[in-house]
């Protein structure tokens, strides 16, 4: 296929999707996972990548430059380069990391997620199932597990045609996996849930800011808002926090937080609320509750461009709401998933949303993405966080 000027720019730059509207000229309707060649004016080779039909996002970009043959080697290859980009986190007594984040690690449109003996791997794209055989092999080789676990994205579990047989949940190993995976992160014991968790089990991509946490948590009273299976409220409690309060909608989620906390023989007083993060918030600065520490870690609030203010407004909020319930002197970890929402625009909407409450807030630290998440384009970025003192 030929593409527009602009898109091949952007393709030399590195970008690894090319859009339906960028191209102009297709020797063939292809299939979903059928090789597409990109060609220039002067038809030399450009990138070949995965096609897909069914997404505006049309293809995806595996080699750039100079021709390869996509295999099981050429996927053996990636795998390696992203097993040795993560060595350094056994280190620290960790075996639960995202092994593959996708584009990122060159591998579009697919994440791989360790959880000890366990892989959860997650597709974005039909392109992948004609691949899924040499990819599994090639992932064998380098990263053996007991068990790997299939999951699909949402829009490819729609498309069953597609699927061949595929399911969302499904096991790709010959055992069945347990019901329960525990692993480690920085020394402290998790439950993951694959299947019926979100994500792929466990929030993967926190790991650094819930040491972070950690370290700013002795002798605090500390808020974990949107807690999902408590990942701050474990390190909280193991950094020495004297109460830690959990609060998320989904009870699920907080059962097994509970466990967790025992998981690591963790007695810090901790209570769990089921219930709205807003109306808790709400609630808590009407009785004059108050805390040492707030972490407000929320789901995605812009899933589109058109939703980026609403997004900006909820997180305005949830500052102002946090700040109720913060003692002068505590500490505010805010955090925000939405890649469409970029990060000048997110930390802004917290300082404003503060000056509004009359609150001073000084920073002490923005942080991004772990190691195990690495970014590679602008589309990849999606984790921000803020940690802040208040006045
Ligand atoms: N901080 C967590 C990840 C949070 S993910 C961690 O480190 O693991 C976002 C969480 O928000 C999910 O667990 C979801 O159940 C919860 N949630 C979504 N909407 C909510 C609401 N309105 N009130 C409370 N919790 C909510």
């Amino acid at each position: 296929m030929r593409i527009t000027p602009p898109a091949e720019r952007a393709l030399r730059k590195g970008h690894p999707w090319i859009f339906d509207q960028s191209i102009t000229d297709i020797g063939h309707a292809g299939a979903p996972g059928d090789l597409a060649v990109i060609f220039d004016k002067e038809r030399r080779f450009q990138a070949i990548g995965l096609y897909d039909p069914t997404s505006s996002i049309r293809v995806r970009i595996l080699q750039v430059r100079q021709p390869a043959i996509i295999n099981m080697n050429w996927f053996q290859s990636k795998i390696e380069m992203a097993s040795r980009a993560r060595a350094s986190l056994i280190k620290h007594n960790t075996n639960g990391y995202r092994l593959i984040n996708g584009e990122n690690d060159g591998l579009p449109g697919l994440i791989v997620d360790r959880y000890a003996d366990t892989l959860v791997l997650k597709l974005y794209t039909p392109a992948w199932v004609p691949h899924l055989k040499d990819f599994c092999d090639a992932l064998a080789k380098v990263s053996p597990a007991a068990h790997v676990i299939l999951r699909l994205s949402r829009s490819l579990e729609n498309q069953t045609s597609l699927r061949y047989g595929l399911t969302d949940g499904m096991t790709l190993t010959l055992q069945t996996p347990p019901n329960l995976i525990l692993f480690t992160e920085n020394g402290l014991i998790f439950e993951s849930d694959p299947i019926n968790g979100q994500k792929t089990g466990f929030f993967l991509d926190q790991r650094d800011n819930r040491l972070r946490v950690q370290k700013l948590s002795k002798g605090k009273s500390v808020l974990n808002v949107f807690s999902y299976t408590g990942g701050f409220s474990v390190y909280a409690a193991r950094g020495g926090a004297k109460e830690v309060v959990s609060v998320d909608l989904s009870v699920p989620a907080l059962e097994a937080a509970v466990r967790n906390m025992a998981h690591n023989n963790l007695t810090t007083a901790h209570e769990t609320i089921a219930e709205d993060a807003f109306e808790v918030l709400a609630r808590m600065a009407s009785q004059k509750r108050s805390f040492d520490m707030v972490i407000i870690d929320p789901p995605m609030f812009a899933h589109s461009e058109k939703q980026i203010p609403v997004a900006l407004g909820a997180y305005r909020k949830l500052t102002r709401l946090g700040l109720g319930v913060l003692r002068q002197g505590g500490t505010l970890v805010q955090a925000s998933c939405s890649s469409r929402v970029d990060d000048e625009s997110f930390f802004e909407a917290i300082h404003k949303s503060a000056k509004e409450a009359g609150r001073k807030l000084t920073e002490i630290e923005r942080t991004g993405h772990a190691l195990d998440h690495p970014i590679d384009f602008k589309e990849g970025a999606y984790l921000k966080c803020l940690f802040a003192a208040t006045g």
